[in-house]
Formats: C-alpha cells, structure tokens, sequence
C-alpha cells in the first residue's frame, strides 16, 4: 500500500499519464462491484474484499442500503504495456498511469451527485447490463455526461447471466450491438464528433462480467489470436467471428468445467493458450478453477484499465475541448469595472508577465486549455465532504499548480463577490481517506483544506492574485432530455 502511495504521488505531475473518469450506470448493473475489482487490482483492496467491501461507498448509510449515494473518488496506480524494439528484440516496457477514478451514484435521486462527478472528470466508463440493456438512468447519466463534453466508453457487464441461460452464440452479438447502437444512437444526439463513437474494432467497448472478474474487448483478442492482423482493418463479419470465438470458449468452458470432465476444460485450455497450475486442477473446486481460469485467461481490471488509458483522454487533450463548455469565459466589462480591474491597469502596474496575467482573461483560460502547472491557479470544487470532524472540498485543478499556505480567492457557486483564504490541505482523495500532498499540478482531481467555510457546495478556487470569471453552475436534470 505504502509503494503505491509512493507511485501515485510521483504520478501527479505526468500530466499525459493521468485519466479521470467516472463511472456512470443505470443502478444495480454492477459499478461498484466492478469499482471494488478495479481498486482490488491497484492494490488497495485485496482481491477476497472486492465484491463485498464497497471502499466508495464510504457512508454507512449506502452500505446499509446497498445503493452508492455519494461520489467518491479514488486514485488508482495502473501500468499498461507497450512493445518496444531494444537491440534487435522487441520487449513489452511498463508505461505507468495515475486514475482518478470516481463511483458515483446510479439511483436517480442522486443524480446532482452525478453532474458532479462529471464535471471534474475527462471521461466516462458507461456501465451496461447485458440482459436489461440500456435503461432510462444510463440513457440520463450518458447525456449528463457529453453535455460535459465528457468522453465515454463502454463495459456490456454481466454477460454472465447470458452465457448460463442462453447458448445461441449469434444472440449474444446481436444483444450486444443493440447496446452499442442505442448508445451511439444517443451520442449521435448530442456530438457529431466520429471519435465519440462506440466501435468494437477500434476497442473501446469492453464485454464481461464484474463479479466474475473477465472482459475482453476485440482488439486484445486480435492481438492473442489475430496471428500479427491488424484490429483497426477489421471487417464487420471478422469482428464478430472474434466475438463469438470468446462467447463460444466461455460457453464451453462454463459447462464442462466439472470434476469428472477436466479432460474436456484442458483442451478448451490449449486451444486458447492458457495453462493453469498443476495442484489447481487437485485442489479447486470445479467454480473456483473456473474463476481461476477466466481471470488468467480475460483478467477483466486490466482489459478495462487498459481500455480506459488508451481511449479515454489526458487532461492536456481534454482541457482543450472542454473548457469552453465549462467555463463562464472572458470577463465583460461591466464584470471588470465593478472589479476595479480597469483602473489597476490605467495605474499601469502591470508590466511583468505574472502581472499581465492576473488581469488579462485570454491568458486564464489559456492556461487552463493548455492545462499550464505554470499558470494561474484555477480549480472547480464540486462538492464538501467530511474529513476529521471537518469538512474539506472536492474538485479539480485546471490550471496552476496550489500548495498549502497559498492565498485564494474562493467563490460560492456564481457568486460574483470571493472570499479571501489561505489553503491549509491538499491532498489525493482515496475513498474514506485522503492522502497529504505539499503541491498539487492542475489536471488532478483534488481535496483542499481551509476554503470550506466559503462555499456551500460548488464553487471557483483561484490564486489571490488572479482576476478571471468563474467555472459555469452545474446543470442538474432528473429527466432525459427530448
Ligand atoms: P450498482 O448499483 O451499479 O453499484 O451495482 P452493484 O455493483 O451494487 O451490483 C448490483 C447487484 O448485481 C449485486 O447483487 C451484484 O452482486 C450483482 N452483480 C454485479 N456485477 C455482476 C456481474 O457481472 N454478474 C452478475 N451475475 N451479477 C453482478
């Protein structure tokens, strides 16, 4: 735990290496359980725990009734892997990543929580259940989350529940690209941006199961099997021999894994390349060796970690795209009267770069859409949350870099009038806990001490010297929009 810390610590200042993303769901198809595999597989949690000790659902109440109520983030340490050539041989180098991931709420009570979790985070893992499809809280939630301008992916989840009662490979394809289709269907509504779009080749829909532990998406399997093809060249009817060459193994695996028929499980095994331990074959029990095969076989934490790193963005691409959607933009006039910012610059104090920019609107928001550790410090609070018989403020550092001591200008919601205070914590949000840390770079998601006392809930945080407008209140709807 403690060398992970470590690792995340080091990690917030690779701005091209963090993600933070969301996951979104319609309630009950599964995002916690597969937030718990996924904490389990940074090693936060360990692997007997997931499923059952639901680490974001930090209040008691949501345990006790068994529903997420409010996001929590936790930052997660992940290494994804690329060939490289060294000397004549080509070898697989670890490329770390940070992932500030938060589970937020699917009941649609809730969902201000969601918009919340949004607005801090680039992208949005979209949680489908394979047998209900896509329902009226993932249709809402997915909305929510391109009206951010926030990237989606996908995890069809619970195929499971497929391959025990049905074994019509065809059905499964078909069941999965009507998931697909709605999704983009409702994508297409709101961007006309081809790069949002789901498409199984290119790899950015996951299929599996979060409480058994498997995923795989097309492109991981063309890579197994593909004998050196390429995913991106695939055909419609060669992504689907792809689908239900897995779907089939998984059919037959999970019926003739019994004790008196390993013969038949060992072969299934050869014919995908997966060998398992001798003594598992002597001393699991048929259900274990079975979870024991398809977590070797489709380890779900690594094909949707890995999924995640490759298709959702860095805060350096994202920033680009959404700020202006997020922010209020450049002052008005009447803004900067009421300000005093046109006199401080008739009395002509402003001539050093750093002076330039505390009074010129432009260079905020470019920083923030260059996600500059340099610039001005701007940072989102989306929501207050208990921490030591205190409260402290959750959100997201889009430009400059804060540390503790430094002077800011917090701001409730739109209200134009700040309040001055000085930053006593900041620190990495992990679940029921939070990490110190002395300095925090913009791209993050982060936890601030001593500003509490000037918001409500949302809110802008900026250095004290920095005059700019405010980020845009969040938008919550309850109702799809039409
Ligand atoms: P959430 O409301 O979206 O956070 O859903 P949960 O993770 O709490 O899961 C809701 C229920 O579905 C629980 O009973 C889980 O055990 C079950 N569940 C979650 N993932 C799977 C899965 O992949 N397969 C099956 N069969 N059940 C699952």
């Amino acid at each position: 735990m403690q060398g992970v810390l470590e690792n995340l610590r080091n990690m917030i200042y690779e701005q091209d290496k963090i993600r933070n993303m969301t996951v979104i769901a319609h309630v009950d198809h599964g995002k916690t359980t597969l937030t718990d595999l996924l904490i389990a597989k940074s090693g936060m949690l360990s692997d007997s725990k997931a499923g059952t000790a639901l680490k974001t659902d930090t209040l008691k109440e949501e345990q006790e009734r068994g529903i997420s109520i409010k996001a929590t983030s936790i930052s997660l340490y992940h290494e994804t892997y690329e060939e490289e050539k060294k000397e004549e041989e080509v070898v697989l180098v670890p490329k770390p990543h940070i992932i500030h991931l938060i589970d937020s709420p699917g009941h649609i009570e809730f969902s201000s929580e969601v918009t919340a979790s949004l607005r801090v985070t680039d992208g949005a893992l979209v949680v489908v259940d394979y047998i209900e499809g896509v329902c009226t809280q993932t249709e809402m939630v997915l909305r929510q989350a391109l009206s951010e301008k926030v990237k989606p992916v996908l995890l069809i989840n619970k195929m499971d529940k497929g391959i025990k009662s049905e074994h019509d490979v065809d059905r499964f394809y078909d069941q999965c690209t009507k998931i697909i289709n709605e999704v983009n269907y409702i994508i297409s509504e709101f961007i006309d941006e081809e790069e949002y779009k789901i498409d199984p080749a290119l790899g950015n829909v996951a299929y599996g199961s979060g409480y058994f532990g498997w995923a795989f998406t097309i492109p991981d399997m063309v890579k197994r099997y593909g004998k050196g093809a390429s995913s991106k060249a695939l055909t419609l009817k060669e992504t689907k021999s792809y689908h239900k060459f897995v779907v089939s193994s998984l059919i037959k695996l999970t019926n003739s894994i019994t004790e008196e028929n390993y013969d038949a499980t060992k072969k299934m095994l050869a014919k995908i390349n997966i060998e398992i331990k001798e003594k598992c074959w002597e001393e699991e029990h048929s259900s274990d060796l079975l979870k024991i095969i398809l977590k070797k076989w489709l380890n779900a934490a690594d094909c949707i970690l890995n999924m995640c790193v490759e298709h959702l963005p860095s805060p350096v691409e994202a920033q680009k795209i959404r700020i202006a959607t997020i922010f209020r933009g450049k002052r008005t006039e009447e803004q900067k009267e009421s300000e005093g910012d046109l006199e401080e610059e008739k009395e002509g104090e402003g001539s050093s770069e750093e002076t330039k920019g505390n009074v010129d609107d432009d260079y905020v928001i470019e920083s923030m859409e260059k996600c500059d550790p340099n610039g001005p410090t701007m940072i989102f609070i989306s929501k207050l949350f208990p921490l030591d018989q205190g409260l402290v403020a959750f959100g997201r550092i889009f430009s400059g870099t804060v540390k503790v001591g430094d002077k800011v200008k917090v701001f409730n919601g739109e209200d134009p009038k700040p309040q001055i205070k000085t930053i006593k914590k900041v620190g990495i949000c992990m679940g029921k806990d939070v990490e110190s840390v002395g300095g925090m770079p913009c791209g993050n998601t982060i936890v601030l001490g001593g500003v509490d006392q000037a918001l409500r809930k949302e809110g802008t945080i900026m250095s004290e010297d920095t005059t700019a407008n405010t980020f845009k209140s969040m938008k919550f709807s309850v109702s799809p929009v039409v």
